[in-house]
C-alpha cells in the first residue's frame, strides 16, 4: 500500500487496534445491551489476559505488514466486532476505502456488517446507505439507485438517501425523477436552489419539444419562470417554439431577453439571432447592440465585439467604433491593432481564427473549460455556472 499516506495508515490500523481490543477485553460492553458482543474472545472462550492477542490478528497485521490489503482485510473483519463499541471503525474504514476509490474493499466491509443478524436497526439502514455511496462511486449507478430508493424510507436517513438519488437521476439524466426527488427534499427543506427545479423542468421541456409536444412544452416552461426570476433559458427554448411556429418576431424577442439575461449565449446565439432578424433588419439590430452592451460596460462590449468577430462579422458597419475600443483598450490586443493598421478587418478575422478555435466558456465553479455553452457542468454537475472565457494566445 505504497501510496497511502503513512499518517492515514496509522490512523486506520489505530482504528482496528482499538476496535479490536475494544471488543477483545469487552469495554463498553454495558451499551451493547444484550445485542450480542461477538468478540473473539467471547466465541473462542479463550483468554482474556491483556498480554496474549488473538494469533488472527497478528498474522492481520503480518498481512498489512507484507502489503497484502485483501488478505489482512479478511483477518480484520473477522476479527472485529459489529457491536455499538466498533461499529464506527468500520464505517470509518469503509469510508476510508471509498475515498482513496477502493470502492470493492469498501462495499466488503459494508456487506460484512449486513451480513450481521445482530445490527441494530439505525446500523443497518446505514450501512445501507454506505454502500448505496460504494455503488454510486463504483459507477453502479442501478444498484445505488435501488439501495438508496430502501434508505429513503428511513426518516432519519431520507434526506441524504433523496439527495443522493437526486444526483443519481442527474447523472442517468432522468430529469423527471430527478424533479420528483427534488420536490420531496424541498418538502423536507432540504433541497438545493429552485433555480435547479427550473433547470429539470427547462430539460424535461426540451424533450416534450424533440417529440412534438409544444403544448406540454410551454407549460413546463411556465413553471420554470415560476421557480425563479429572470431565467434565460425558458425564454430561449420559448423562442425556440415561437420559431418554429413562424412567428418570427416573438422569437427575435424572446432571443433578445435571453441574451440580456445571459450575455455568455452571445457566442452560440448572435448569428442565430441576426439570421431571424435577416439582413435588412441586421446593422439595425447590431446598433442596437452595440449600444446597450457600451451601456453596459467594457466586458460586455468586449464580449459582444468578440462573438461577432467569431462569426465573420467584423465587417459590419455597426461595429467598427465598438472594435477600436475593444482593441485599443486592451494592451495586447492593440499591439495587434496597431501592427495591423489600415487593414484592420484582416486583423479581427485573424483573431475570429483564433477565438474559433479557443475555449470559450470556464465553469465558475470548478473550473472546466469548453468550447460549447452548457447550462449543467459536466464536470462538477453544478446547474448555471458557465462564464464566457475567450483566451486569445497572441504571443
Ligand atoms: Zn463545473
Amino acid at each position: 500500500m505504497p501510496d497511502l499516506p503513512i499518517l492515514a495508515w496509522l490512523l486506520i490500523l489505530s482504528a482496528l487496534v482499538l476496535g479490536i481490543l475494544a471488543g477483545h477485553f469487552g469495554w463498553g460492553k454495558r451499551w451493547t445491551r444484550g445485542l450480542g458482543s461477538r468478540s473473539w474472545g467471547s466465541r473462542s472462550g479463550g483468554s482474556r489476559d491483556f498480554g496474549k492477542l488473538h494469533p488472527d490478528y497478528l498474522t492481520g497485521l503480518d498481512y498489512l505488514v507484507t502489503e497484502q490489503p485483501d488478505r489482512a482485510l479478511d483477518m480484520f473483519l473477522k476479527l472485529l466486532d459489529a457491536s455499538a463499541d466498533t461499529i464506527e471503525t468500520h464505517f470509518a474504514l469503509g469510508a476510508l476505502y471509498r475515498r482513496r476509490g477502493e470502492v470493492e474493499r469498501a462495499i466488503r466491509i459494508h456487506q460484512n456488517l449486513l451480513d450481521r443478524d445482530e445490527l441494530a436497526p439505525e446500523h443497518r439502514e446505514q450501512a445501507l446507505l454506505a454502500l448505496a455511496q460504494d455503488y454510486l462511486r463504483a459507477g453502479l449507478l442501478d444498484r445505488a439507485e435501488g439501495l438508496f430508493q430502501k434508505v429513503a424510507e428511513a426518516p432519519r436517513l431520507r434526506a441524504s438517501a433523496l439527495a443522493a438519488l437526486r444526483g443519481v437521476y442527474e447523472r442517468q439524466h432522468e430529469w423527471r425523477q430527478a424533479l420528483d426527488a427534488y420536490r420531496q427534499l424541498a418538502h423536507l427543506k432540504s433541497a438545493p436552489p429552485r433555480l435547479v427545479a427550473a433547470h429539470y423542468l427547462c430539460e424535461i421541456a426540451a424533450l416534450e419539444m424533440e417529440r412534438g409536444a409544444t403544448d406540454a412544452a410551454r407549460t413546463l416552461l411556465r413553471q420554470a419562470r415560476r421557480e425563479t426570476t429572470a431565467f434565460p433559458r425558458a425564454a430561449l427554448l420559448r423562442s425556440q417554439i415561437a420559431e418554429r411556429q413562424n412567428d418570427r418576431e416573438l422569437a427575435i424577442r424572446l432571443l433578445r431577453t435571453a441574451l440580456n439575461e445571459c450575455p455568455e449565449l452571445l457566442p452560440e446565439e448572435l448569428p442565430h439571432l441576426l439570421a431571424l432578424a435577416g439582413r435588412e433588419q441586421r446593422d439595425a439590430l447590431l446598433s442596437e447592440l452595440v449600444a446597450q452592451a457600451r451601456e453596459r460596460g467594457v466586458s460586455d462590449l468586449k464580449r459582444l465585439v468578440f462573438a461577432a468577430i467569431a462569426a465573420d462579422l467584423s465587417g459590419a458597419a455597426p461595429l467598427a467604433g465598438a472594435l477600436e475600443s475593444v482593441f485599443t483598450q486592451d494592451p495586447a490586443l492593440n499591439a495587434v491593432w496597431q501592427a495591423g493598421r489600415g487593414n484592420e478587418e484582416r486583423v479581427a478575422r485573424e483573431v475570429g481564427a483564433l477565438l474559433n478555435h479557443a475555449e470559450r466558456y470556464r465553469c465558475g465553479e470548478c473550473g472546466f473549460a469548453a468550447r460549447s455553452f452548457y447550462w449543467h457542468c459536466p464536470a462538477c454537475q453544478s446547474w448555471q455556472t458557465f462564464e464566457s472565457y475567450a483566451l486569445v494566445k497572441l504571443r
